[in-house]
């Protein structure tokens, strides 16, 4: 496994601490809101995007820290991505589990643009129906896994959503198109 150096807390504190932010009525059942995890904050290779902070992310102010989480850290380590960043469209936990409503998700936009101007990503893996309706315009996920969209945003490769895998689903992983994008990164092309 490469080792790679995760983002420190004191390095996501320039978004302001959780009791500052109360743009939609889910920082009334917020505990924490979830900004960042991965190896940078800046000019990432890869950049995933989730939906909303499920229970455990809701308690440790991180993405993707939770059982969908363990499946994106293996995605991750397949495909040998080590500069990348995991955010999230929505940064506070919708109640009950829900899905985030467009209002929430309306709400979330500027600082998910503010992201990715921050982190300014060659490559946007969008995870999930959430994702890919704001990145890509479109819900349907499973005819798109692996294609590349050319967005606003930037270039877009659709990925299924952990959470639909850990329900047993099985759905194809785009891992070696993933692979095959970051050797091309590296190379110093564009996708
Ligand atoms: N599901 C998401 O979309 N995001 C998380 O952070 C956790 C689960």
């Amino acid at each position: 496994m490469v080792q790679t150096k995760l983002i420190e807390d004191d390095e996501i504190s320039e978004y302001g601490s959780s009791t500052e932010y109360k743009c939609c009525p889910l920082w009334k059942t917020r505990n924490k809101m979830v900004w960042i995890r991965g190896t940078s904050t800046k000019d990432v290779d890869i950049l995933f995007v989730g939906e909303a902070p499920g229970r455990d992310e809701n308690l440790l102010g991180r993405p993707f820290v939770g059982k969908a989480g363990q499946i994106l850290n293996k995605w991750i380590e397949e495909a040998e991505v080590t500069n990348y960043a995991i955010i999230n469209m929505v940064k506070c936990k919708p109640p009950n589990n829900r899905k985030p409503l467009q209002s929430e998700i309306r709400s979330c936009l500027p600082y998910f643009v503010k992201q990715i101007k921050e982190l300014n990503p060659k490559l946007i893996v969008a995870l999930g129906a959430t994702s890919c309706s704001v990145l890509i315009n479109r819900k349907e996920v499973v005819t798109n896994i692996g294609k590349i969209f050319k967005t606003r945003y930037g270039d877009v490769i659709v990925f299924p959503h952990p959470a639909y895998v850990l329900r047993g689903v099985d759905v194809y992983i785009p891992i070696t198109e993933l692979k095959k994008i970051l050797r091309y990164i590296k190379r110093g092309g564009e996708t």
